[in-house]
C-alpha cells in the first residue's frame, strides 16, 4: 500500500514531529503555554489514523473541559477529511467513565441505567444520613461531609481505604458516613461525579479480565493537560495503559491551577518513573502569542520556586507592549472596558480591528463578572458567559433576587414560592400545599394565605413559628422599602441577613459557598447605581428579557480557570490587586503554596493573549459594604517595565493616576536595583490609595490622599446623590454628614466636594 500523504506534519517543528512521530511506547510533551502541545496531540491522532496503527475506536483521547473535546473533534475531523470512519474515544474523564461503567455497572453493584446525582441531590441524601445519625447538623454541616466524600474520591479511596488518619474528620463520623453513603446510592441506583472515576479505578483492580480487555482495546492513549489530574484519574490512566505503554500525555506544570480541588502536579514528575524509558520532549518556541506578552509572562512565573524551569522564544513580531491600566473604582473599570472593546472593534491606536469573537475578559473570581455584564447589558454590547451561568442567573441571586421582589410586591407569588424554605424552615411541600390551597379559597396572593392560615391555626410545630417569623420579616421589610432614614443598598443587606439567608451560606462548608457569598455582596453593591430597590428589579427583568440568545459575535467573559487551553487575539484581565488576585485565602495562608497557584493563573492569563494583552485594577472597591482602597497585585510588580505600557485615557482620568503609574513604571525602568525598590512599592502604593477620577463636580483637590482629611467638621459639602449638607464627623475618610434633604447619612470622602457656591 503506499503510503498516504502527510501534509499535516507540515506545519509541525521538529520537536513537535518528533512527539507525533514517536507512537511506540511512553511519551510526555512536557512545555510551556502555546508552544503547540495541543495542536502535536491533536496531529498525533490524525497519524495514528493516517499511518493505518490505530482504528478509531481503538484510541483513547482525554481533554480537560468538554469544548476541547468538541474542538479536538473539529480538527482533527478537518485534517483526515472524509477518509476515516469513526471518530475515536475523545472526552473527558467523567464523559469516557460514563460510558465504561454503563457498560460494567453490574460488577460495582449497580445496573446500566443508573442515574447520575447533582449536587443537590447529593446533599439532600446526605442530611438524611447525618440526620439519622444524631449529628448536630449546625456544628456539622452536610456540605462539609460532601467536600470531604469528595476530597476522598478524587485520592481514590472507597470507604474501605480511607486511611485511619483521617478516622477523626467529621466529628469522627466521615468514614461511617461516606459508607452509609455509598451502599444508599446502590440502593437508589446512583452515582455521583466523583463515584465515575472511582468505581472505574475499583473495577480495573479487581477484574482482571475487564482491564485487560480494555487495555488490548485502546492502543493509544493521549492526555491534555496532564499536569491538572488528581489521583484517582491518574490511578486510571496508569492501569489502563499498563498493556501497550502507548501513553502520551502533555503538560505543563507552570500551568497547574486545579490544586484546590486535588490535582497534583507530581503526576507529571513522576512520569518517567511510572513508565521507564519514556521518551520526553520539550517545547519552546512559542507560536502564540508577542514577544512583549511572553516575556511578560515568563518574568511572573519565575517567581514561582520548584518550576521545573523552561524558556520560551517566540519568532512573532514585536507587537503591542502590555497595556496596564488604573481605575477609580471596579465600575469605571467595566466602563472603560466596555468603551475599549468598542474602540478595538472599530479599529484605533493604529491596530486592525478585532471582532468581537477575538476578545476576551478573563477574572479571577466570578463575582467580578457582575460589573461587566451590566455594563454590556447597558450598552448592547453581545457577549457570552463560558463555563457558568451569568451573574443573574446564578442560584443565590436568583434566590436573594426573589426576597427583594417579595418585600417590594408581597403579590408576587413565584418569588415567594422560591424562598419560602429556603433556608429551610419546616415548611415543606404539605405546608406548602395547604398555604396555596387556603390562598386559592380566599383569592389571595401566596404570602396573604399563609397569614390566614397561621390565624386559623391550619399549621403546627417548627413550621408555624418559622412561618410568623417569615411574614413578619416580610411585613417589617416591605415597610421599609421607600423608607427616608435605610438606603435601599442597607435594606437589601438587612433582608438577606435578618432572613437567615446569609447565614445559610456562611454555615456552609462547599468550596463553592465562599464564591455564593461573594456573589451576594456583589449584588448589593450593584443596587447602589439605582434609585431604589424597585428600580433595581425592573432593571434586572428588562436585562434578562433582552436576554434571548441572538447569533453573531460575542466577547467571552470566563474565569482564569475556564480558561486554560484557549487563546484570544484580544485579552483583558481586569481585578489585578492584592487580595482579589491573588486571593486574601492565598495571601493569608502560611507557606507559599497558595500564592505559587495564584502566580500560575497570572502566568496561565496573560498566555491567553496572542497580540494584545491589557491588565487593570481598580483604586477602589466595595468591600462588606464598605469602600476600601486596593493595592495594585504584587504580580504587576512583576512585570518587567520595558514590557509595559501604561495607558491614560483621556478625558476619563485628567492624567492624574495614569501620571503617576507611568512615571513609577519609568523610575522602575531606570532603577537598577530592580521593580521591588522600596521607591516602586511606595510610589505604586500612594498612586493607588488616591481617587484616580473624580465626578465633575468634586473640587480638584481631593485627587491628593491628604484632601480627606481637607474637610472639617461643619462645612458645607455636596454630594452628587444626596446633595448639600454639613459635615457632623470624621471617621478615617468617611464622614458623617447631615444632609439637608436626605438626612444624616456615612459618605467616603472622595465623593464629596465643596460647594462652589
Ligand atoms: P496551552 O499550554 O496554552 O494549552 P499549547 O501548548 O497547547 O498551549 P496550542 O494551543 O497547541 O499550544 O498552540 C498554540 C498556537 O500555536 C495555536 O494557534 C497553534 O495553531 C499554533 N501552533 C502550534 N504549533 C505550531 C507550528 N509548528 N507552526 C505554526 N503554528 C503553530
Ligand atoms: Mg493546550
Amino acid at each position: 500500500m503506499a503510503a498516504r500523504p502527510t501534509p499535516y506534519l507540515d506545519d509541525l517543528n521538529p520537536a513537535q514531529r518528533e512527539a507525533v512521530e514517536t507512537l511506540d511506547g511512553p511519551v510526555l510533551m512536557l512545555a510551556g503555554a502555546g508552544t503547540g502541545k495541543t495542536k502535536a496531540l491533536t496531529s498525533r491522532i490524525v497519524h495514528l489514523l493516517n499511518t493505518g496503527r490505530a482504528r478509531p475506536n481503538e484510541i483513547l483521547s482525554v481533554t480537560f473541559t468538554n469544548k476541547a473535546a468538541r474542538e479536538m473533534k473539529t480538527r482533527v475531523g478537518r485534517m483526515l477529511g472524509e477518509t476515516v470512519e469513526g471518530m475515536p474515544w475523545m472526552g473527558t474523564f467523567h464523559a469516557i467513565c460514563v460510558k465504561l461503567l454503563r457498560r460494567h455497572a453490574e460488577l460495582v453493584g449497580l445496573k446500566s441505567n443508573f442515574t447520575i446525582l447533582d449536587m443537590d441531590d447529593q446533599l439532600r441524601l446526605l442530611k438524611q444520613l447525618v440526620r439519622a445519625s444524631n449529628i448536630d447538623e449546625k456544628r456539622w454541616p452536610p456540605r462539609q461531609l460532601a467536600g470531604l466524600i469528595d476530597s476522598w474520591k478524587n485520592r481514590a479511596w472507597t470507604p474501605a481505604h480511607v486511611p485511619a488518619a483521617e478516622a477523626s474528620a467529621y466529628n469522627n463520623r466521615g468514614t461511617e458516613l461516606y459508607d452509609q453513603y455509598q451502599r444508599r446510592l446502590l440502593e437508589l441506583n446512583a452515582v455521583d461525579f466523583g463515584d465515575l472515576l472511582l468505581h472505574m479505578v475499583t473495577i480495573f483492580q479487581s477484574h482482571d479480565d475487564v482491564l485487560s480487555q480494555y487495555q488490548r482495546w485502546f492502543k493509544y492513549i493521549l492526555v491534555d493537560e496532564y499536569q491538572d489530574t488528581n489521583v484517582a484519574q491518574y490511578l486510571w490512566l496508569r492501569l489502563l495503559a499498563g498493556g501497550h505503554k502507548n501513553i502520551c500525555c502533555v503538560g505543563d506544570d507552570d500551568q497547574s491551577i486545579y490544586g484546590w480541588r486535588g490535582a497534583e502536579v507530581g503526576n507529571i514528575l513522576r512520569f518517567e518513573k511510572d513508565f521507564p524509558g519514556a521518551k520526553v520532549v520539550r517545547l519552546e518556541q512559542n507560536y502564540r502569542s508577542t514577544p512583549h506578552i511572553l516575556s511578560a509572562a515568563s518574568a511572573v512565573i519565575r517567581g514561582n520556586e520548584g518550576r521545573l524551569g523552561k524558556e520560551l522564544w517566540t519568532e512573532a513580531e514585536e507587537g503591542e507592549k502590555l497595556r496596564l491600566i488604573g481605575h477609580w473604582d471596579g465600575d469605571e473599570e467595566a466602563r472603560w472596558v466596555g468603551d475599549e472593546i468598542e474602540a478595538m472593534q472599530r479599529g484605533t491606536r493604529g491596530m486592525a480591528p478585532f471582532g468581537l469573537d477575538t476578545m476576551a475578559i478573563l477574572v479571577r473570581a466570578s463575582h467580578q463578572m457582575r460589573a461587566f455584564e451590566d455594563r454590556f447589558l447597558t450598552i448592547g454590547l453581545p457577549y457570552r458567559v463560558i463555563g457558568g451561568p451569568r451573574f443573574y442567573e446564578r442560584l443565590e441571586i436568583r434566590d436573594a433576587m426573589a426576597y427583594f421582589r417579595l418585600a417590594v410586591s408581597p403579590a408576587d407569588d413565584l418569588a415567594f414560592e422560591r424562598i419560602i424554605n429556603t433556608p429551610k424552615r419546616g415548611l415543606g411541600d404539605k405546608a406548602q400545599q395547604k398555604i396555596q390551597m387556603t390562598a386559592r379559597d380566599h383569592g389571595v396572593p401566596l404570602l396573604d394565605g399563609a397569614r390566614i392560615l397561621l390565624q386559623q391555626a391550619g399549621i403546627s410545630g417548627k413550621g408555624a413559628g418559622q412561618l410568623r417569623l417569615f411574614i413578619e420579616g416580610m411585613d417589617r421589610w416591605g415597610g421599609l422599602v421607600n423608607s427616608p432614614d435605610l438606603s435601599h443598598m442597607d435594606l437589601a443587606g438587612m433582608i438577606l441577613d435578618e432572613s437567615g439567608y446569609t447565614e445559610m451560606w456562611q454555615n456552609d462548608k462547599t468550596p463553592e459557598a465562599p464564591g455564593r457569598l461573594e456573589n451576594l455582596k456583589e449584588l448589593v453593591k450593584a443596587l447602589e447605581n439605582f434609585e431604589n430597590l424597585q428600580g433595581f428589579l425592573e432593571h434586572v427583568s428588562l436585562i434578562m428579557d433582552n436576554e434571548k440568545e441572538t447569533d453573531g459575535e460575542k466577547v467571552s467573559v470566563m474565569t482564569l480557570h475556564a480558561a486554560k487551553g484557549l487563546e484570544f487575539p484580544a485579552v483583558f484581565l481586569p481585578g489585578w490587586e492584592d487580595g482579589l488576585f491573588p486571593s486574601q485565602r492565598s495571601m493569608d495562608e502560611t507557606g507559599r503554596k497558595g500564592l505559587e497557584e495564584e502566580r500560575r493563573l497570572a502566568y496561565v492569563g496573560i498566555t491567553r493573549a496572542e497580540q494584545v494583552c491589557t491588565i487593570s485594577f481598580a483604586g477602589n472597591r466595595r468591600v462588606f459594604g464598605q469602600w476600601q482602597s486596593q493595592l495594585p497585585s504584587r504580580f504587576i510588580d512583576e512585570l518587567p517595565a520595558k514590557d509595559v505600557e501604561v495607558l491614560t485615557p483621556p478625558g476619563l482620568y485628567g492624567g492624574g493616576f495614569g501620571a503617576a503609574v507611568q512615571s513609577t513604571v519609568d523610575v522602575r525602568a531606570s532603577e537598577a536595583d530592580g521593580y521591588d525598590s522600596p521607591g516602586w512599592k511606595r510610589m505604586q502604593s500612594r498612586a493607588s490609595s488616591r481617587p484616580m477620577s473624580q465626578p465633575r463636580e468634586t473640587r480638584s483637590s481631593v485627587i491628593d490622599a491628604e484632601a480627606i482629611s481637607a474637610f472639617a467638621i461643619g462645612e458645607r459639602v455636596f454630594n452628587q446623590k444626596y446633595g448639600y449638607g454639613e459635615v457632623l464627623g470624621i471617621e478615617g475618610n468617611k464622614l458623617e454628614v447631615a444632609f439637608d434633604k436626605s438626612g444624616i447619612k456615612k459618605v467616603v470622602a472622595s465623593f464629596l466636594s465643596t460647594p462652589d457656591d
